[in-house]
């Protein structure tokens, strides 16, 4: 059995495209793998997950209210041998070397948008001298061209400082 779990509210069977437009009309979709009979629950938080001899054996979940907070009282367990957690850019892990320089060398970072590095896109330095951020984690999940331009413009950014002025193009 496979569950999908969504902390979103479901969506309606039809989209209302002139509140949404221009962006992708939220509604409720259906896609081959979930027609063959995936079960969804939505409005659903994960708490926990359970274990027993460093084996998965289930998931603790709860429902949210419509700011996505646990409502008391509904807890429930899905018995579960496999997760998959697939909710998109969720920012720098939060071990590794982000939150490490955070804590050693007191890197500033974005908190409103999924503690990425903070930096701006003119120069791309940081709080910290000499180090740079540039692409996903300085502007968090997006598109590879801009992470080129963002690599590019930083290289340029570095050359500057290093050689007092870059040969590089903007
Ligand atoms: C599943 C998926 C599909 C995507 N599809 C598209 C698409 O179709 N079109 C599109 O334009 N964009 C797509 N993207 C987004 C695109 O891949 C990213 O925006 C882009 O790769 C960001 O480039 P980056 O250089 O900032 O980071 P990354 O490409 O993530 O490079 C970061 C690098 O740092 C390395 N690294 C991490 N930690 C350390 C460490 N401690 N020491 C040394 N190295 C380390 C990593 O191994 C990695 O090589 C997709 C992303 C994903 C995850």
């Amino acid at each position: 059995r496979v569950t999908q779990l969504d902390i979103r509210p479901q969506p309606p069977e039809k989209e209302d495209k002139l509140s949404v437009w221009p962006y992708w009309a939220t509604k409720m979709r259906t896609s081959s793998s979930q027609a063959e009979g995936a079960e969804r629950e939505f409005q659903v938080a994960t708490l926990e997950f359970i274990g027993e001899d460093g084996a998965l054996t289930g998931v603790k979940c709860c429902e949210v209210d419509e700011k996505r907070k646990p409502i008391a009282g509904t807890e429930f367990v899905i018995r579960a041998d496999l997760a998959f957690i697939a909710i998109g850019f969720a920012g720098p892990a939060a071990v590794g070397p982000v939150s490490e320089l955070a804590g050693q060398m007191k890197i500033a970072i974005d908190s409103r948008r999924s503690n990425n590095v903070e930096a701006n896109d003119r120069d791309y330095k940081t709080s910290v001298e000499n180090l740079y951020a540039a692409g996903d984690v300085r502007r968090g999940q997006s598109l590879v061209v801009w992470a080129i331009r963002e690599g590019r413009q930083a290289a340029r950014s570095i050359d500057e400082a290093l050689m007092g002025s870059s040969v590089l193009p903007r």
